[in-house]
């Protein structure tokens, strides 16, 4: 079987480096909050081109932090309206409810399944204080775009980062472009931990240093308390491997680079639509989606071959039963995507004969 992604021999490629940084931290004796998160933090920056990262537990805690400390620093109040796109992966919009803000689900372009500006300019109210990019599957959202807006309309910009480690656009990367990014280290992601993970990004100091104590049950002094913070550190031994996995990020993207510059040039068959991009550096392809109408039929065929396929999302967040209030408001482009979608195996260890193999495949699909 071709596995959509397999992460034991992605590891096992590092294992003897991640064994050793492992053993580092054990016998430091120090696992929360030290050198190695420093250290990651800085070179993370360094990668993303912004002045500060900082560490947290997971990619949702990134992007809830981030709105939480604009409303600790008085830029953001209850009810407030945060523009988002409705084919998101659910946790974009987890971290605008979890702060009391209102999401504002906008249908995607849909050759890119990003933001489209022209939209987001449409939806702007009284209340609009945030744009929420995600840049879905890899692909970096019209940042040059979605900045003018919101210089014009004096309004934040969160980039939903969990997907896109490295894109870019005019030589600036995914994540320098807003006012903050939140990053997501989950195992798949294309730089992925051994466990959860997450980073924020941003050239604000005060921001920074906000995030900083939010983080740390809202001290930057032990024992002394100024925000009502939570806990949601990145640990030592996950920031070591991290730390290792990230040398690697800019050679494994080159590589899915390479296997999404192969199905785009082999792949012809005109039930299958491809996805579609301006720049190759705009792109990451944390994953390779394709669309068709019958896509339970043509999974099955790929599995009846042993490719293993991957639906990214079969709901979209609105038709949560977590989110009932939202499920009349009607999103038809969101919704037809959702059940046209099927993301092909772009595991970085897969061979060229793997890739013949599955375009091969699917050029004989009728
Ligand atoms: C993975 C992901 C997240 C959340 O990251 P976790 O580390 O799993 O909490 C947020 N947004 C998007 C688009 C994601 O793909």
């Amino acid at each position: 079987m071709l596995k959509f992604l397999d992460l034991q021999t992605i590891n096992a490629q590092y294992r003897d480096e991640l064994v050793e940084v492992c053993t580092r931290v054990i016998d430091s004796g120090w696992y929360i909050l030290g050198k190695e998160v420093t250290e990651f933090e800085r070179e993370f920056a360094e990668c993303c081109g912004t002045k500060y990262a900082i560490g947290v537990a997971n990619g949702l805690d990134a992007l809830t932090l981030v709105l939480r400390a604009w409303k600790e620093l008085g830029y953001l109040n209850d009810g407030d309206e945060v523009i988002v796109p409705a084919n998101t992966y659910i946790a974009s919009i987890l971290s605008i409810t979890e702060n009391n803000l209102v999401p504002v689900l906008l249908e995607p372009n849909e050759q890119t399944y990003n933001l489209n500006a022209v939209n987001v300019e449409k939806a702007i109210t009284s209340k609009t204080k945030i744009i929420l990019p995600v840049h879905l599957y890899g692909l970096i959202s019209p940042m040059v775009e979605l900045c003018d807006i919101a210089k014009k309309h004096n309004l934040l910009i969160l980039e939903d980062c969990a997907q896109a480690h490295g894109a870019e656009i005019l030589g600036k990367k995914a994540g320098n472009w807003g006012d903050a990014a939140g990053f997501s280290f989950y195992p798949g992601k294309n730089l992925g931990a051994l466990g959860d993970g997450g980073a924020i990004t941003t050239n604000n100091e005060e921001l920074a240093n906000t995030l900083l104590a939010l983080r740390n049950y809202g001290s930057h002094r032990k024992y002394e308390n100024e925000f009502k913070g939570v806990n949601s550190r990145l640990d030592e031994i996950q920031a070591a491997m991290l730390r290792v996995k990230l040398k690697y990020l800019e050679s494994e993207t080159a590589i899915r680079r390479k296997i999404a510059t192969r199905y785009s040039n082999e792949i012809k068959n005109n039930r299958i639509s491809l996805p579609i991009w301006d720049d190759i550096e705009n792109h990451v392809f944390h994953l390779f989606v394709v669309r068709t109408e019958e896509r339970d039929r043509f999974s099955e065929y790929l599995l009846e071959n042993e490719i293993q396929t991957v639906i990214h999302y079969p709901t979209p967040p609105h038709k949560q039963n977590a989110y009932s209030e939202l499920k009349d408001i009607g999103l038809p482009l969101t919704e037809r995507i959702h059940n046209e979608v099927l993301s092909l195996p772009i595991d970085p260890t897969l061979t060229d004969e793997d890739i013949s193999y599955i375009i091969e495949k699917i050029n004989g699909y009728e």
